[in-house]
Protein backbone atom coordinates (compact mmCIF):
# COMPACT_ATOMS: atom_id res chain seq x y z
CA UNK A 1 0.00 0.00 0.00
CA UNK A 2 1.60 3.56 -0.82
CA UNK A 3 2.83 5.87 2.00
CA UNK A 4 0.04 7.50 3.92
CA UNK A 5 1.44 11.14 2.73
CA UNK A 6 0.78 9.88 -0.51
CA UNK A 7 -2.97 11.31 -1.65
CA UNK A 8 -2.77 13.00 -5.25
CA UNK A 9 -2.51 11.73 -8.22
CA UNK A 10 1.31 13.98 -8.44
CA UNK A 11 1.96 12.31 -5.11
CA UNK A 12 1.70 8.92 -6.51
CA UNK A 13 3.74 9.63 -9.47
CA UNK A 14 6.62 10.95 -7.40
CA UNK A 15 6.57 8.25 -5.24
CA UNK A 16 6.96 6.15 -7.98
CA UNK A 17 9.59 8.14 -9.12
CA UNK A 18 11.47 8.48 -5.90
CA UNK A 19 11.29 4.45 -5.99
CA UNK A 20 13.41 4.70 -9.12
CA UNK A 21 15.54 6.84 -7.57
CA UNK A 22 16.38 5.05 -4.53
CA UNK A 23 16.76 1.67 -6.58
CA UNK A 24 19.18 2.83 -9.16
CA UNK A 25 21.01 4.98 -6.27
CA UNK A 26 21.98 1.82 -4.20
CA UNK A 27 22.02 -1.11 -6.85
CA UNK A 28 18.80 -2.38 -5.99
CA UNK A 29 17.22 -5.07 -8.22
CA UNK A 30 13.85 -3.81 -7.98
CA UNK A 31 11.94 -0.87 -5.84
CA UNK A 32 10.78 -3.62 -3.64
CA UNK A 33 13.88 -4.29 -2.38
CA UNK A 34 14.77 -0.64 -2.50
CA UNK A 35 11.41 -0.23 -0.14
CA UNK A 36 12.41 -2.88 1.80
CA UNK A 37 15.79 -1.75 2.69
CA UNK A 38 15.83 2.14 1.90
CA UNK A 39 12.31 3.21 2.74
CA UNK A 40 13.90 6.62 4.34
CA UNK A 41 15.63 7.56 1.51
CA UNK A 42 12.75 7.23 -0.59
CA UNK A 43 10.70 9.32 1.70
CA UNK A 44 13.22 11.82 0.91
CA UNK A 45 13.53 11.87 -2.70
CA UNK A 46 9.67 12.06 -2.63
CA UNK A 47 9.94 15.19 -0.24
CA UNK A 48 12.50 16.99 -2.69
CA UNK A 49 10.76 16.43 -5.65
CA UNK A 50 7.59 17.26 -4.10
CA UNK A 51 8.90 20.84 -3.03
CA UNK A 52 11.20 21.01 -6.34
CA UNK A 53 14.42 20.71 -3.96
CA UNK A 54 14.93 18.50 -6.54
CA UNK A 55 13.83 17.81 -10.41
CA UNK A 56 13.43 15.12 -12.86
CA UNK A 57 15.54 15.44 -15.56
CA UNK A 58 13.84 16.12 -18.89
CA UNK A 59 12.11 12.99 -20.95
CA UNK A 60 14.53 13.57 -24.03
CA UNK A 61 17.26 11.92 -21.47
CA UNK A 62 15.01 8.51 -21.72
CA UNK A 63 14.45 9.44 -25.56
CA UNK A 64 18.09 8.90 -25.96
CA UNK A 65 18.68 6.13 -23.57
CA UNK A 66 16.06 3.95 -26.05
CA UNK A 67 17.72 4.88 -28.87
CA UNK A 68 21.20 3.13 -27.92
CA UNK A 69 19.37 0.71 -25.78
CA UNK A 70 19.56 -2.72 -27.52
CA UNK A 71 16.55 -3.57 -29.71
CA UNK A 72 14.66 -6.01 -28.00
CA UNK A 73 11.37 -6.16 -25.82
CA UNK A 74 11.09 -4.02 -23.33
CA UNK A 75 8.22 -6.74 -21.92
CA UNK A 76 9.89 -10.20 -22.60
CA UNK A 77 13.31 -9.33 -24.01
CA UNK A 78 12.65 -10.98 -27.86
CA UNK A 79 14.24 -9.97 -30.31
CA UNK A 80 11.27 -11.02 -33.31
CA UNK A 81 8.80 -9.04 -34.76
CA UNK A 82 9.37 -5.54 -32.93
CA UNK A 83 7.45 -3.03 -33.01
CA UNK A 84 7.17 0.70 -31.21
CA UNK A 85 4.86 0.47 -28.81
CA UNK A 86 2.87 3.46 -27.21
CA UNK A 87 3.16 2.97 -23.78
CA UNK A 88 0.38 4.86 -22.52
CA UNK A 89 -2.30 4.08 -25.27
CA UNK A 90 -3.59 6.21 -27.61
CA UNK A 91 -6.96 5.55 -25.86
CA UNK A 92 -6.30 7.08 -22.84
CA UNK A 93 -8.92 8.95 -21.05
CA UNK A 94 -6.97 12.04 -19.16
CA UNK A 95 -7.78 14.67 -21.12
CA UNK A 96 -10.35 14.16 -24.77
CA UNK A 97 -6.95 16.03 -26.88
CA UNK A 98 -4.93 13.15 -25.55
CA UNK A 99 -5.68 10.93 -28.48
CA UNK A 100 -3.81 13.00 -30.56
CA UNK A 101 -1.39 15.33 -27.78
CA UNK A 102 2.27 15.11 -28.24
CA UNK A 103 2.75 13.58 -25.28
CA UNK A 104 1.53 10.54 -26.62
CA UNK A 105 2.57 10.56 -29.96
CA UNK A 106 6.42 11.33 -29.58
CA UNK A 107 9.16 8.98 -29.01
CA UNK A 108 8.79 9.73 -25.87
CA UNK A 109 5.54 7.39 -24.92
CA UNK A 110 7.57 4.53 -27.07
CA UNK A 111 9.37 2.07 -26.60
CA UNK A 112 10.08 -1.65 -28.38
CA UNK A 113 7.97 -4.58 -27.89
CA UNK A 114 7.34 -7.76 -29.54
CA UNK A 115 4.03 -8.07 -31.66
CA UNK A 116 2.93 -10.60 -29.42
CA UNK A 117 3.38 -8.07 -26.03
CA UNK A 118 2.18 -5.29 -28.37
CA UNK A 119 -0.75 -7.27 -28.80
CA UNK A 120 -1.71 -8.79 -25.30
CA UNK A 121 -1.29 -5.71 -23.93
CA UNK A 122 -3.45 -3.28 -26.48
CA UNK A 123 -4.92 -0.50 -24.72
CA UNK A 124 -4.23 -2.04 -21.38
CA UNK A 125 -2.34 0.76 -18.82
CA UNK A 126 0.87 -0.40 -17.83
CA UNK A 127 0.16 -1.59 -14.35
CA UNK A 128 -2.49 -3.30 -15.35
CA UNK A 129 -0.56 -5.08 -18.19
CA UNK A 130 2.21 -6.27 -15.38
CA UNK A 131 -0.43 -7.19 -12.76
CA UNK A 132 -1.55 -9.70 -15.72
CA UNK A 133 1.98 -10.98 -16.67
CA UNK A 134 3.48 -11.06 -13.97
CA UNK A 135 2.61 -13.33 -11.18
CA UNK A 136 3.82 -11.38 -8.20
CA UNK A 137 1.47 -9.16 -6.02
CA UNK A 138 4.30 -6.45 -6.35
CA UNK A 139 4.05 -6.30 -9.55
CA UNK A 140 4.39 -2.85 -9.57
CA UNK A 141 7.44 -2.24 -8.10
CA UNK A 142 8.89 -4.74 -10.27
CA UNK A 143 9.00 -2.63 -13.77
CA UNK A 144 12.00 -2.06 -16.02
CA UNK A 145 13.43 1.72 -14.61
CA UNK A 146 13.42 3.00 -18.78
CA UNK A 147 9.52 1.63 -18.80
CA UNK A 148 8.81 2.96 -16.16
CA UNK A 149 10.10 6.83 -16.17
CA UNK A 150 9.20 7.10 -19.39
CA UNK A 151 5.46 6.77 -18.43
CA UNK A 152 5.61 9.03 -15.78
CA UNK A 153 6.61 11.73 -16.99
CA UNK A 154 4.26 11.07 -20.04
CA UNK A 155 1.26 10.74 -17.42
CA UNK A 156 2.61 13.65 -15.51
CA UNK A 157 2.63 15.89 -18.75
CA UNK A 158 -1.00 14.84 -19.61
CA UNK A 159 -2.07 15.39 -15.99
CA UNK A 160 -0.64 18.85 -15.89
CA UNK A 161 -2.36 19.62 -19.42
CA UNK A 162 -5.52 18.51 -18.02
CA UNK A 163 -5.24 20.25 -14.40
CA UNK A 164 -5.76 17.00 -12.93
CA UNK A 165 -2.42 16.25 -10.96
CA UNK A 166 -3.74 17.49 -7.17
CA UNK A 167 -6.75 15.27 -7.71
CA UNK A 168 -6.68 12.90 -4.69
CA UNK A 169 -6.90 9.09 -5.13
CA UNK A 170 -5.88 6.49 -2.37
CA UNK A 171 -4.44 3.31 -3.70
CA UNK A 172 -2.44 2.36 -6.59
CA UNK A 173 -4.82 2.78 -9.24
CA UNK A 174 -4.25 6.42 -9.64
CA UNK A 175 -1.21 5.77 -11.89
CA UNK A 176 -3.53 4.14 -13.89
CA UNK A 177 -6.96 4.85 -13.85
CA UNK A 178 -8.59 1.65 -14.20
CA UNK A 179 -6.81 -0.72 -12.70
ZN1 LIG B 1 7.61 -9.38 -25.91
ZN1 LIG C 1 -2.23 14.30 -23.26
Amino acid sequence: MPDKSVKTIKDQIFFQYAKIITKSSFWYKDCSEAKRKAYWFIKQKFNELKSWKICWSNITKEDWEFVGSEKECIYCGSKEDLQKEHIVPKSLKIKEECKTCQNIQSISNQLWACKVCNQKKSDMWLYKFYSKILDDEKFYDKLPSLLEKKYLKTIYNCHNCAWSLDIEKDDISVVDLDL
